[in-house]
Formats: structure tokens, sequence, C-alpha cells
């Protein structure tokens, strides 16, 4: 069993598939290891994304462990988002 990540370069202990919790939640997200620097994510990054997977109807339990905060997090995030223009 290996020890590491199998994205390349990633020194990351791996939890399911061989993959970090970080890559996973990328390809999870975008299909993509890339797809975001969570490492360097600000935060309106994870508001979008909780926004997006809001819309999607995804359950704040859900977004939570996607996005890697607290449901109550979530709802903050929710509460704080702008009201969007049609
Ligand atoms: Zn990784």
């Amino acid at each position: 069993m290996s020890s590491k990540c199998r994205i390349a370069e990633c020194t990351k202990s791996p939890r399911y598939g061989g993959l970090c919790d970080m890559h996973r939640k990328r390809i999870a997200l975008h299909g993509d290891p890339n797809g975001v620097a969570w490492s360097v994510a600000e935060r309106r990054d994870r508001v979008r994304i909780t926004r997006r997977m809001a819309d999607r109807g995804c359950t704040a339990t859900q977004i939570a462990r996607v996005v890697g905060v607290s449901e109550r997090t979530v709802y903050r995030y929710l509460a704080a988002a702008e009201p969007r223009t049609p």
C-alpha cells in the first residue's frame, strides 16, 4: 500500500482510492484533481461552490463534506451569499 496520494507531487496521505482528501474532493467537484488550488483557495471560492451545490439540491451535510467545512459554516456561507440577479 502506497503511503502517498497517487497524484504526482502530492505528499499527503491517501484516504480512499489512493487519493488524499483534497484531491478526492477536487475530482468529486471538478472531475479534475487540479481543478481548484484548495491550498490557496479563498473563502469566496468555497462560498461559490457551496452556493452551486445548494442550487443543485445538495444537502448541507453533503456540501460540508465536499467543501471541507462544518455544516454550520455551510449555512453561514449561504446566508452571506448575495442575492443573484435573474
Ligand atoms: Zn493528493
